[in-house]
């Protein structure tokens, strides 16, 4: 039988994303407060609710994709809001992305009458959701997850189980804060390399050829610190003086590098404690003496 879903939110990413299950074969249901967004949906033979009530009746899944967590939690808990109007045999699949509190907060609201409920955020861009290739963070048990396997399979080519309910949002925050962390970082060095008189392509070429191209998690600490192997390497104290270099570089140009000055200012603690002399991917050893929690390694690692 085909699968019903009701889709809500068709914006930069829920449009490509249910065009996806409107062309493979998912009847649609969707709705949205912009009626352009429906009449796009219409065309590739979709249905048009009215409402968000008219799009969660009868659906085998309901799926939202809305901006921020206000939204989600107006459109599936307020008083004529999915969770009014969902069958108790359907799942609620919430693929934006949220606060993991207001996820749990869904979550219970689900669990409280009987719906199965999935956070299922979206890692890649709109070019991606459009090709039908992006990447899921799922948090859900293993019944739910099979039942929103298929549309998730229509939708994406990457799927990433992150554990219970929950669990989806909270990898997506932490996907979220990395790339947007090294985005400034990106930045502020090519901000300084173009004061410095490098031209672009050569710090691109430069950049991409060392592990300043995102090895510091997947090439450098899964070698290093991840299997507990803390010994240098390069060390901390050495690593205080290269940011020390760019630091005192950009001081000089006149330009302030504001995650570089934080990075500095850690490094430069850092020098004081045994960890000085350890592999600079221990750094994530110190995060963790900061947090009070024990770092991790890979499993099967010593
Ligand atoms: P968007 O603002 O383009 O679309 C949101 C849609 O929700 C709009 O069409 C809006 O009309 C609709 N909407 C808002 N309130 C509504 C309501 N009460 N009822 C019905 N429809 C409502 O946002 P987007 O870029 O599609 O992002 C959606 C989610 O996906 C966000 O949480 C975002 O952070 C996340 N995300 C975005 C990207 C991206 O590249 N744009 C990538 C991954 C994840």
């Amino acid at each position: 039988m085909v699968t019903k879903v009701g889709f809500i939110g068709l914006g930069a990413m829920g449009l490509p994303m249910a065009s996806n299950l409107q062309r493979k074969g998912f009847d649609l249901n969707v709705f949205d407060l912009d009626p352009a967004r429906i009449d796009r949906l219409a065309e590739l033979g979709a249905r048009r609710a009215s409402s968000i009530a008219e799009a969660a009746r009868g659906a085998d899944i309901v799926v939202t994709m809305l901006p921020a967590t206000p939204h989600v939690e107006s459109v599936v808990l307020g008083p004529d809001g999915v969770l009014a109007h969902i069958d108790r045999t359907a799942v609620l699949m919430d693929m934006s992305t949220i606060d993991a509190n207001g996820t749990d907060r869904v979550a219970k609201a689900c669990a409280d009458i009987g719906v199965a409920f999935t956070d299922c955020p979206v890692g890649r861009l709109v070019l991606h959701a459009e090709r039908g290739e992006s990447l899921f963070m799922v948090g859900a048990d293993d019944a739910t997850f099979e039942r929103v396997k298929p549309l998730l399979d229509a939708m994406g080519t990457a799927i990433h189980r992150c554990g219970p309910a929950g669990m989806g949002s909270r990898m997506k925050l932490v996907n979220n804060f990395m790339l947007l962390t090294v985005a400034e970082v990106c930045a502020e060095a090519i901000t300084l390399g173009s004061k410095l008189g490098l031209d672009v392509e050569t710090m691109r070429d430069v950049t991409g050829a060392t592990t300043a191209q995102n090895g510091q998690f997947h090439t450098l600490m899964v070698n290093k610190v991840l299997k507990g192997d803390t010994q240098p390497g390069f060390t901390i104290d050495l690593a205080f003086k290269d940011l020390t270099l760019a630091m005192t570089a950009a001081a000089e140009q006149r330009i302030g590098l504001p995650v570089g000055a934080a990075a500095h200012a850690v490094l430069g603690g850092a020098r004081a404690t045994p960890f000085a002399s350890q592999d600079y991917s221990a750094l994530l050893d110190l995060a963790c003496e900061r947090a009070g929690i024990a770092p991790p390694r890979l499993r099967g690692d010593a």
